[in-house]
């Protein structure tokens, strides 16, 4: 289908795609485009101006941030994937990033607009939250920063406001002490996960401290399994409790209830590829 008809502003940096925003109530913004234009085609969202944030300089990056890793908004899911410093420091990331789409969607989809987006079937979602990231939101009072238990409201609802960016994502460095792993069981290798699961912890005494397990397309926002992660920590079978209080929707990849078997199963894969790092 084609897209209601809508007016087009390029934003020249933060500050002016904010007072673009809030110029209209229905504005959008306009990033990578590999999640909205497909919304604008099915007339699901119909705005009257999108603010393309694409082209705004100095917004894609990866930085050493001293305890943490900050990566821009507009760093593309590709970028993410060959980053050195991620790849070093947290190679979680890198690798969700590089299983997410297909070459195409990696090299224009932004970790900005994923996240903001608020898919419940996207990958890094449940990383963010698996690693405890927090997220920098820029708006017409300033920069407040999200923490990712807090981002995730419900289907396509984030904590960002309609007159608000993100602008910054913040993951911290993983040491030599930790496992992790995240596994993503899909129909074609370009599918979106019909369940992922990261899964990463610090190793500990024999055992492993700290443990944390996010869910992708398991509930209606990325879940963290808390009740699998008590039972990693416990050295019991996490795969068992692995889709306990999750409510997974039944779609064309499967039901509900194939989705829970996949959690139990991908779980106890990827706590086991995790003990083997
Ligand atoms: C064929 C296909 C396969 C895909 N497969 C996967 C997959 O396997 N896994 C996966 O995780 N994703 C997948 N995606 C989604 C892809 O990762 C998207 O690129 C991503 O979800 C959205 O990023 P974007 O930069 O394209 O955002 P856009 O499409 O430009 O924007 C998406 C939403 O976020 C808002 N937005 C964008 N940037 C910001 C910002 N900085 N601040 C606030 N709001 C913002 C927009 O207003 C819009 O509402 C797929 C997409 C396609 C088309």
């Amino acid at each position: 289908m084609i897209p209601a008809p809508f007016d087009y502003e390029r934003a020249e940096s933060v500050e002016h795609a904010l007072s673009l925003l809030a110029e209209r109530e229905d504005a959008k913004l306009l990033a990578g485009g590999h999640s909205l234009l497909p919304l604008l085609r099915l007339r699901a969202v119909r705005p009257s101006l999108l603010v393309d944030v694409g082209r705004i300089e100095g917004l894609a990056y990866v930085r050493d941030a001293g305890a943490a890793i900050a990566i821009g908004a507009l760093t593309r899911h590709h970028d993410l994937a060959r980053s050195p410093l991620l790849q070093e420091h947290n190679p979680l990331v890198s690798r969700a990033a590089g299983l997410v789409g297909d070459p195409q969607v990696r090299h224009r989809g932004t970790i900005g607009g994923s996240l903001a987006h608020g898919d419940p079937a996207s990958d890094l979602p449940a990383v963010l939250l698996a690693l405890d990231g927090e997220v920098d939101v820029a708006g017409p009072d300033g920069v407040r920063t999200v923490a990712a238990r807090d981002f995730f409201l419900g289907p396509f609802q984030t904590a960002v406001g309609q007159r608000e960016m993100v602008t910054e994502v913040r993951v911290p460095k993983l040491t030599g002490d930790h496992v992790w792993s995240y596994l993503k069981f899909r129909r074609r290798a370009q599918d979106w996960a019909t369940v992922g699961v990261a899964a990463l912890a610090r190793r500990s005494d024999g055992g492993v401290a700290e443990p944390a397990i996010a869910l992708v397309n398991m509930g209606a926002t990325p879940l963290r399994a808390v009740a699998a992660e008590a039972a990693w920590a416990a050295g019991e079978d996490p795969g068992a409790l692995a889709a306990e209080g999750t409510e997974p929707p039944s779609d064309t990849n499967g039901s509900a209830e194939y989705r829970r078997h996949l959690a139990q199963v991908l779980v106890r894969r990827a706590v086991a590829e995790a003990a083997a790092r």
